[in-house]
Formats: C-alpha cells, sequence, structure tokens
C-alpha cells in the first residue's frame, strides 16, 4: 500500500522564505494546508494549497483570534504512531500532520512601540500558533516543526536527501529534535515577553497590590537606558517596598548584596548588625559592640542622641566609621528596625540609600527629609528567602549556578584550628571566634578575591576584587594600619578649622594616616594644611612602627586560600593573631610553618567563598 501523502501545516507571521519553502514540499508531494493570510500568499503565487477550514470544516472566527484551534488540526498533530491514537483518528476522520511551520505574531515588536495599549499588545498575544508549536514539538517523535524561516532550507535539503521509508518521515531523529528544542525556546521567549509586559502594566504600581516590577532609571551607566529589577521566581512580589526615593541600578546591586549579609550576622552573633556599601563590596561591616569613648570619637559620633542605647547605631557607626573615606555615598543595611538614633546617625553622613526591616515613624521622618527628600529608603522583607538557583546574563550567555547558601557561623566554622597543634590549648576566644564570623560573612558578600581583617565585631580592613591575594591582603591591611592610627592622640587631638565638613575631615584624617601627606610644600600640602587651626607633624617611620605594634588580637579571613606566606607576614605586621582561609594550596604546610613561627592560630575555614 502505497504511504499516505504527508501533510504539513503553515501558519505564519513572518511570511520570509515562504514560497521556496512551499516549493520544497510541492515537490515531495506533501499537501499543503494554511491559515487564512498564508494560504492568501501561496494561493497567489500559484500553489496548490487548502484553507485549514477544509479539514476543521468552521471558519477562521473572531476577527482571527481562532484559526487553527481544533482537534482536526491538533488531533493530527499530536497523535502517536500506536494503535490506540490511530483508532481515534480513524473515528474521527482525521488525518496525521507531518509538519508544522508557524512563527509567531510580533508581540515584542508591538509592545516596543511609544505608547502602545493594552488592547494592542492583548491583540499580538498568539494563541494557536503557540498550540501549534508547543503540540508539534511535544510530538516531535513524528513530527517536524519549523519555528524559525532560518530553518527552511536546511529542512528542504535534508527532505530532499531523506527516505520516504524512515517512519518519521524523511527528517532524521537528531533534527527534528533541534527544531522542537527551538520551537520550546521560541514559545518561552515569547511567553517571557508577555509576562514582562504585563507585569509592567499590572503589578508595578503598590496601590494595585503586590509590586514585581521596578523600572529604574537607567542600568549601570547613564547610557544604558532600559533598566528595570523584578522577581526571578514566577508571580513574586519584589522582596522589598520602596518608602522613600527611587533606586537606581547599582544601589540595588548593593542594597541586595549588603541585606543579606547583615541577616547572616545578626543570626550568627544574635546582635544588631549593619553593613555599609560601595560599588557592591562593603566598606565596612560590624555588629553592634557598645563603643569606647575613643570609638565613639575616632568614628565621629560623640554627639548622637542615643547612641548609647542603641546596638543598631552602634553597630552602622563601627560599619561606617571602619573606613569613612570608602562609606562616602554608601548604601546601607540595618538587621533591625531602624530607631531615630540611627536614623539620626545616618541623616548627617552623605549617603544614598538604606536598606531594613522596618523603620520607626519618627526615624522614615528623619530619613526622607534626607538628600532633600530623594534618600532611598527600601523596607525588605526579612523573612525573604531567594530561590536556590540563580541566573544572570553576561555578553549575551545566561549562567546558571547554585546560590551560594554556605552557613558561616562562630561556633561551627573555625572549628578546625591547624596551628598551633590542637591539645596545644589551641582553642580560640569567643572575641575571636566572633571577628572572624565577621570577617568572613563580610567576604561572602565581597567581590573576589578578597581578604579582611575585624576587630571588635567590626571590619577594620577590607581588601576587595584584586586579582593577586596578596594584594588583597596589602590593601585590607594598609586600611587597618590608617584605622589604628586615627585612635593615635594625635589624631583624637586634631585642632579644625571652623566649618570643615566632616567629609574633608575625613579625608584629610587619610591622608595623614595613610602617609599621603606631601613632604614638599606645594598646593596640595596647603590644601591639607587648610583644614586645621593647627596643622599637624606627619608621622613618621618609628612613630607608625611604634603605635602600630600596639594592635593585637586581629582576626583576618581570606575568601580562597593562601597561595604564599607573604600574606601570613603582611597579616602578622597588621597586629593578626588569628587567621582563617580555606586550604589547598601547594604552600599549605609553609603558610602553616609560617603562622605557628609568627604565634598566629592559623584555622582551616572549609568553603571557599569567591562572589562576583
Ligand atoms: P495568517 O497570516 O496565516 O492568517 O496567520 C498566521 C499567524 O496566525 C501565525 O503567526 C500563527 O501563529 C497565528 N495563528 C495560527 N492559528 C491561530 C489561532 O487559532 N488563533 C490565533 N489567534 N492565532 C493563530
Amino acid at each position: 500500500m502505497a504511504a499516505p501523502q504527508k501533510i504539513a501545516v503553515l501558519s505564519v507571521y513572518d511570511k520570509t522564505g515562504l514560497l521556496d519553502l512551499a516549493k520544497g514540499l510541492t515537490a515531495h508531494n506533501v499537501r499543503l494546508l494554511a491559515s487564512g493570510g498564508t494560504a492568501r500568499l501561496l494561493r497567489d503565487a500559484s500553489f496548490p494549497v487548502s484553507d485549514v477550514s477544509a479539514i476543521t470544516n468552521a471558519p477562521e472566527m473572531l476577527g482571527g483570534r481562532v484559526k487553527t484551534l481544533h482537534p482536526a488540526v491538533h488531533g493530527g498533530i499530536l497523535a502517536r504512531s500506536i494503535e490506540a491514537d490511530e483508532k481515534d483518528l480513524a473515528a474521527h476522520g482525521i488525518a496525521k500532520i507531518d509538519f508544522v511551520v508557524c512563527n509567531l505574531y510580533p508581540f515584542k515588536e508591538t509592545v516596543a512601540k511609544v505608547n502602545v495599549t493594552v488592547d494592542e499588545a492583548v491583540e499580538d498575544v498568539d494563541i494557536g500558533g503557540v498550540t501549534l508549536l508547543r503540540a508539534a514539538a511535544k510530538n516531535h517523535a513524528r513530527v517536524t516543526v519549523l519555528s524559525d524561516p532560518g530553518d527552511y532550507a536546511g529542512f528542504l535539503k535534508e527532505l530532499s536527501a531523506g527516505s520516504d521509508s524512515d517512519a518519521a518521515g524523511a527528517i532524521s531523529k537528531p533534527t527534528r529534535e533541534r527544531y522542537a528544542l527551538k520551537a520550546f525556546e521560541h514559545t518561552a521567549d515569547y511567553d517571557a515577553a508577555i509576562a514582562t509586559f504585563f507585569r509592567q502594566r499590572f503589578a508595578s504600581d503598590a496601590a494595585r497590590g503586590p509590586v514585581q516590577h521596578l523600572a529604574l532609571r537607567y542600568g549601570t551607566n547613564p547610557h544604558q537606558k532600559s533598566a528595570a529589577a523584578f522577581t526571578a521566581a514566577p508571580g513574586a512580589a519584589l522582596p522589598f517596598a520602596v518608602l522613600n526615593g527611587a533606586p537606581g541600578y547599582v544601589n540595588l546591586l548593593d542594597a541586595l548584596n549588603a541585606w543579606p549579609l547583615v541577616k547572616e550576622l545578626r543570626a550568627a552573633l544574635g546582635l544588631p548588625a549593619a553593613a555599609s556599601f560601595k560599588h557592591v563590596s562593603p566598606a565596612g561591616a560590624a555588629v553592634g559592640v557598645p563603643l569606647s569613648p575613643a570609638e565613639r570619637a575616632v568614628y565621629m559620633v560623640d554627639d548622637v542622641a542615643g547612641l548609647a542605647d542603641s546596638g543598631l547605631a552602634q553597630a552602622y557607626a563601627r560599619a561606617r566609621g571602619a573606613d569613612r573615606m570608602s562609606s562616602f555615598g554608601d548604601v546601607v543595611a540595618l538587621s533591625d528596625p531602624v530607631d531615630a538614633a540611627t536614623a539620626r546617625l545616618l541623616a548627617r553622613e552623605v549617603s544614598d540609600g538604606v536598606v531594613a526591616p522596618a523603620f520607626a515613624p519618627d526615624a522614615l521622618a528623619i530619613l526622607a527629609r534626607k538628600k532633600a527628600g530623594r534618600y532611598l529608603v527600601l523596607r525588605v522583607d526579612p523573612a525573604f528567602e531567594p530561590p536556590p538557583l540563580e541566573l544572570r546574563d553576561v555578553f549575551g550567555v545566561r549562567l546558571s549556578q547554585t546560590r551560594n547558601d554556605a552557613r558561616i557561623a562562630p561556633d561551627e566554622s573555625f572549628g578546625t584550628v591547624v596551628v598551633p597543634r590542637a591539645g596545644d590549648g589551641a582553642v580560640l576566644p569567643a572575641s575571636a571566634r566572633r571577628d572572624l564570623a565577621v570577617a568572613t560573612i563580610a567576604l561572602k558578600y565581597t567581590q573576589s578575591n578578597s581578604v579582611c581583617y575585624a576587630l571588635n565585631g567590626q571590619v577594620i580592613g577590607l581588601g576587595a576584587g584584586q586579582q593577586s591575594r596578596i594584594h588583597c591582603t596589602r590593601l585590607a591591611g594598609d586600611k587597618a594600619d590608617s584605622w589604628w592610627l586615627r585612635f593615635h592622640d594625635r589624631c583624637l587631638g586634631l585642632r579644625w578649622k571652623k566649618g570643615v565638613k566632616r567629609a574633608d575631615k575625613s579625608n584629610a584624617i587619610d591622608m595623614l594616616c595613610s602617609g599621603q601627606v606631601p613632604a614638599e610644600p606645594g598646593i596640595e600640602r596647603e590644601d591639607f594644611e587648610a583644614n586645621f587651626e593647627v596643622v599637624p607633624e606627619t608621622f613618621s617611620d618609628a612613630e607608625r612602627k611604634e603605635w602600630g605594634a600596639k594592635l593585637g588580637e586581629v582576626a583576618c579571613s581570606s575568601d580562597a586560600f593562601f597561595p604564599f606566606v607573604d600574606n601570613v607576614y603582611r597579616a602578622h605586621r597588621s597586629g593578626v593573631k588569628y587567621l582563617a582561609a580555606p586550604t589547598g594550596s601547594q604552600n599549605d604546610q609553609a603558610v602553616f610553618t609560617t603562622a605557628e613561627k609568627l604565634g598566629i592560630t592559623f584555622v582551616e575555614q572549609h568553603i571557599r567563598l569567591f562572589h562576583h
């Protein structure tokens, strides 16, 4: 018995290449069935073509909303080569369809038009085409689906070369699979575009319910015009509400890294926590350990009302005080409901925004006045847990990974003391475990490579984003040294000219402490001196050494192993007594031995914590 004539259903919006395809199909004696516009074009070009209605016995209706949606079409596509399906087809007089050629209404192009209405968009939501593609792709074991005119030529070539004895048609299984995948991707992309449009229209206004889409002014830079934030999980609201201001793209990158950092610090140490972020790394992070009088002076928070009673304010004073220069214009994360004392502290610093789980009314009122009313205030849902899988696009390539959900806890993460050898009384004091936890949790949210020094429950020096580990260790160590020099009597007793701003004071102190004041006279030195009623002496090498020797008990953590012993030497010079890092370097033994010789306790922290 001769094989039945093969049937192709054609329904394309983009009619590119259609005539060449029809020519090839006809040459292979394939019967052409097409929807209205597609059939018209083929008929005008004198191809033998039947309307889909020839097999459905139903006209296109509802202005084209229903064209191919019919069991005669979808039964013909979805039927398998099994007895039960054959019986059903025979009972209903339905012929099998072998090829489906379809591409969809131009939804993306329509919604890209300026001032497009919802009604216009709705009309371009393709229904029958998506159904054709999905059905054909689902039944790729038998059916060939073409969703891309770019595939027509290859398809025809294979059709010509193929053998009719192939049970699944002349197109090979791998080709049918590749086309099926393409069809699934086509419909997925199409549905994503539809969801994006309606998310913008129906779920971007808090007055209408949970906000799922937030338009941003621009991306990383002002020329990156189209920017938005929306949730990764379907149907989920954004995990934060904008209480004041309008977030930018980089603000959100900072806030969405800073918030989990403080949430984890809070959970790990049971104290209010704060982080001060700049360019997606912490400039400082801390828990609310009470401040000494010297710390209050160095962090410029001496005169903040209510500070002593607010663990959260003290945490932020520490986070902000660690590296006041780097924190300039920060995005702040706070683990606890924000009180007025913390708001007062924030109000007087140059800062871009804050994220926290709640705000007391008086705190919010203070913050809403900041930056002429433009200060960014985000209330985050503290219960929100992101999905386990993270996606991101880089250069058109989508990368996915499971989220870094490693738990860092003071009692669990630092139990493997390598040197001094266990049994030699090598137990870490609670303060060291606390500080290692602060440093390590900070690293988990710092651009790699990274090394962090911590003391008194706060970061005192952090080296982020360096390609070489020793450069991180040096950068963080130099910052820790500057931080410590700020406690020197000379810095505590600085006599400022009247009217010098806080930021200018911070810059001048940084110059003084980091040894940047030019030795020779000149305008740079004059500018520095102009800040002071009494110009301070610069620090000599001997003074730095003598003062530096008084810094001790510092904890230091690294986001990956130390490849060379130079890191240990450098850490030691900034008072490091406790060192935590993953192992796995060829130089592990040398690192351990060097630490031991320098009286440093080396703890293996088992989890590498790269962050990008
Ligand atoms: P034509 O130009 O042939 O009239 O229409 C082709 C377009 O209609 C294709 O983009 C196809 O995805 C779409 N289409 C096919 N069947 C249906 C249907 O039953 N309803 C709707 N709304 N669109 C369909």
